[in-house]
């Protein structure tokens, strides 16, 4: 294998990788992560090019450039990698700030012409190598963690080729215009043709993650009320499955809890549909923001809403609706320069097994509800045998 075939098969397989997830990510653009990846391997390829310019281009750049870029490369690829597993943007501008502070002091390094400056942009390339295996192994789950795994043993690989590189940098070309004679060192292409290898491999990681963030998002659709975001029927259907087992198991007291609007229907024909939609949402953000972490808001009817609520008896349950009932009844839903304010109904039943399953809980609820109807609206009624 010679230097120069070896450039330009590697150019051509990243071209031709970095052209279709390009065309991914326009296709997929709320997928913030595979921006970032595909960023990574634009930025890759450029340095791909300059370091092909060896001995043809200016040191400045071939070597400089090319350098600095990859760095940034795999900053970008870290990004993207983070965005799918942590799923929350990054407070900290310190990263950002470290990689500003590399590339600053190899440029000095570089122009000063100082030798061993190499290892500036080597010991960023290995931090952020372990940086990404560390938030890969951190944060990888649901769908998430054969890609994470994947793309982390990749990466551990990327650490041992990058660090014996950096090895051999240190021991042979420690001045930036000495690696042009490592072209014929076996050791040298051998090893680079090692970190090619791994960077195909990473590209299918990425389509992976890309593939893994669609079937996540598949599933979210098919358990979420498109209108409100709450949980659908469905999605509740196995919720109380799975909490009434839990609750016989380990005789967990559970409760449900069932909300409906009160005169809904007058709500939408006086302010009309949308507004009538809006005051769903605003209800659906309410309740959610007012529950515990463990509990379960589902749109289990038109303007109906059930509420699962583990480790709770009924008379918490009472007391729990009933701050929801006046928090509701305080609220003010704007819409087009209108204020609407609305009460509900609620009605709340323990689970008791000896009385049957979840529809039978379900049912003893909305019979709550229904006599709160029944006793003036905007009112909380227990299902009375569990009054406690
Ligand atoms: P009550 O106090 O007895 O519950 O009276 P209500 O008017 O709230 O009850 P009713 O069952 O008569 O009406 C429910 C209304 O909810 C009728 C339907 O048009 C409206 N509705 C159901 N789904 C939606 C929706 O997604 N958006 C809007 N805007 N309205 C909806
Ligand atoms: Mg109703
Ligand atoms: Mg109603």
């Amino acid at each position: 294998m010679d230097y120069g075939t070896f450039f330009f098969t590697n150019v051509a397989s990243m071209t031709v990788f970095t052209v279709c997830l390009g065309v991914l990510v326009i296709r997929n653009r709320r997928v913030t992560g595979l921006n970032w990846m595909v960023g990574g391997l634009v930025v890759g390829l450029a340095k791909l090019v300059l370091q092909g310019l060896e001995g043809k281009a200016p040191l400045l750049f071939s070597a400089m450039l090319a350098n600095e870029l990859y760095v940034v490369s795999f900053f970008l690829q870290f990004m993207g990698l983070r965005w799918f597993v942590v799923r929350r943007p990054m407070r900290s501008r310190w990263p950002w700030y470290a990689v500003g502070l590399m590339v600053v002091v190899y440029t000095g390094m570089f122009l000063a012409r100082i030798p061993y400056g190499g290892n500036v942009t080597n010991v960023c390339f290995l931090t952020v190598c372990g940086a990404s295996v560390w938030v890969l192994m951190k944060n990888g789950r649901g769908p998430f963690v054969a890609a994470s795994r994947f793309a982390a043993a990749i990466l551990v690989a990327d650490f041992f080729v990058a660090g014996y590189r950096a090895f051999l940098t240190v021991a042979h070309y420690t001045r930036p215009w000495e690696t042009i004679n490592a072209h014929n060192d076996s050791r040298w292409l051998y090893s680079l043709a090692a970190m090619a290898f791994l960077a195909t491999f990473m590209v299918m990681c990425d389509i992976w993650f890309l593939v893994a963030e669609l079937n996540r998002e598949l599933e979210v659709q098919a358990r979420t009320d498109p209108l409100t975001g709450a949980l659908n029927r469905r999605a509740l259907e196995d919720a109380a499955l799975r909490e009434i087992a839990r609750s016989i198991r380990h005789g967990i007291p559970l409760c449900m809890i069932m909300i409906d609007i009160d005169h809904f229907k007058r709500l939408n024909d006086k302010f009309g549909h949308a507004a009538g939609d809006r005051v769903l949402q605003t209800l659906v953000t309410t309740v959610q923001g007012a529950l515990r972490e463990q509990d379960l808001l589902a749109r289990s009817g038109g303007e109906e809403f059930t509420i699962l609520m583990p480790h709770t008896l009924a008379h918490t349950g009472r007391a729990a609706a009933e701050r929801l009932r006046r928090m509701l009844e305080e609220l003010v839903v704007p819409h087009s320069s209108k204020a609407i304010r609305f009460t509900v109904s609620i009605g709340v039943a323990q689970f008791e097994s000896s009385l049957g399953g979840w529809e039978e809980t379900m049912r003893r609820a909305d019979s709550a509800m229904y006599k709160a109807k029944a006793h003036g609206r905007n009112r909380v009624e227990v299902e009375a045998s569990e009054t406690v």
